[in-house]
């Protein structure tokens, strides 16, 4: 076999079998294969396409590339639950306690947020003392005993993914549906879940700015899920302005906290039910929606997934008393108002702008190595579809340094796009497949 004819194959549009794919990517982890050769069949890909038969080879061939992790220790049907990345995405804060609370075991590997998204494992380190690195034997235990803990990524899940993301990330091959599926369903599969929740974020802060490439994708992961024996199920999700009221690492605890309580922002109690329900429909302790959005609220209005979350704190090492006091966390004590410069009503609030602002603040990583300041952030005080009058308060900057404030002040008014009439609102959620 030659790399050569595999890439000529694909150019000229022929199904790869799994031992061609298996061994462009096998020579391409082990060397001997170049990322030249690898970047031509990445870009044929692109042009080209995959079928559902050669995406789940390559899922399967990704996933298996380095460790797996197995939950099989852990009674009960595992659900996890993937964001492809947003803005103010602090779901998995609320719907993980709400979800284990209802004794479902929650074995969740998280990431640390880059670039304008945020990362689940930087909100938690918020939470003075709490732990996010866990050897694997201390993760499984602590969801035995409480059906629920959220750990960052250690084991060397997916390499050759890795390898072949950081390829596509600078030979323009990034945007191809079969790539991407296949991206993140290797790393959801080799994190050992029996079932996954897939939440395809759609509009100007997501990836994918488009509703009928967002559809393909959620269809594509689903598929890839039922190809490898996983209940998958994927629900596409309105991005055209961040999620909640708030953004960067405390702010978003704290919103969870409040969420978890009953009181928090329209749109993240939605999305987090909803995503919630499907979790524990796949787990088999409701069977339908609306019985699962029933249990949730339940969940919510006695307070037992608050308490599940205070469990969650106290087994991860950190202070629980921030869930009551949320002085404890830290938050910065200088803020700036943004205010409007016109009368009008809200169209559209650019995520990804709110995102870089928060970045810039602090809040998250331009590059891997880059030290976050957890106090840091941005609230939202008017949301799409709000009247608003010239001088109105848009959002609040809660900062630690004068440096870039005037850049970063900018940015975020000019992402609230405000026009002389109304605007009909975006559905939140588009669909559920
Ligand atoms: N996220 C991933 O993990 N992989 C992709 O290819 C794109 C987004």
């Amino acid at each position: 076999m030659r790399a050569y004819d595999i890439i000529a194959k694909k150019k000229n549009g022929k199904k790869l079998t799994r031992e061609e794919i298996e061994f462009l990517l096998n020579g391409y982890i082990a060397g001997n294969i170049p990322d030249y050769q690898v970047s031509a069949w990445a870009m044929a890909v692109l042009f080209q396409g995959m079928d559902k038969e050669e995406t789940a080879y390559l899922t399967d061939i990704m996933a298996k590339s380095g460790d797996t992790i197995d939950l099989s220790s852990i009674k009960g049907v595992k659900v996890d639950k993937h964001s492809t990345g947003g803005v103010g995405d602090k779901t998995t804060l609320v719907l993980a306690p709400l979800v284990a609370a209802c004794g479902v075991p929650v074995a969740k590997i998280s990431g640390k947020g880059l670039g304008h998204t945020g990362g689940t494992i930087d909100k938690l380190e918020s939470i003075p003392g709490f732990k996010t690195s866990l050897p694997m034997e201390q993760f499984i235990k602590n969801v035995n005993e409480i059906n629920l803990s959220i750990a960052g990524q250690t084991a060397n899940l997916a390499p050759a993914d890795k390898k072949l993301y950081a390829l596509r990330d600078v030979t323009a091959t990034v945007d191809s549906i079969p790539l991407i599926a296949s991206s993140i369903m290797s790393k959801k599969i080799a994190s050992g879940a029996d079932g996954i929740v897939l939440d395809v974020k759609v509009g100007s802060g997501a990836f994918m700015k488009d509703y009928d490439q967002a559809l393909e994708l959620a269809r594509t992961m689903v598929e890839i899920g039922k190809e490898v024996g996983r209940d998958t199920v994927a629900l596409v999700s309105n991005m055209d302005q961040p999620l909640g009221l708030a953004v960067g690492n405390s702010l978003e605890v704290i919103e969870a906290i409040e969420t978890l309580r009953g009181n928090g922002p329209k749109d993240l109690t939605e999305l987090s039910l909803n995503l919630a329900a499907q979790m524990i429909i796949i787990a088999g302790v409701v069977s339908n929606k609306e019985e699962a959005i029933n249990l949730l609220k339940e969940k919510i209005s006695s307070g037992a997934a608050l308490d599940k979350l205070r469990e969650l704190i106290v087994y991860q090492s950190g202070n629980s008393k921030v869930v009551d006091d949320i002085d404890l966390l830290p938050l910065a004590d200088k803020t700036i108002s943004v205010n409007s410069q016109n009368d009008g009503y809200i169209a559209e609030i650019e995520a990804e702008a709110i995102g870089v602002g928060a970045m810039l603040l602090g809040a998250g990583r331009k590059n891997k190595s880059d030290k976050i300041d957890y106090s840091v952030g941005i609230k939202l005080n008017k949301k799409v579809g709000e009247a608003i009058k010239k001088g109105d308060k848009l959002a609040t900057i809660y900062y630690s340094q004068q440096e870039k404030l005037v850049e970063i002040k900018e940015k975020i008014r000019d992402a609230y796009k405000i026009n002389a009439k109304s605007v009909e609102e975006k559905p939140l959620i588009y669909m559920i497949n």
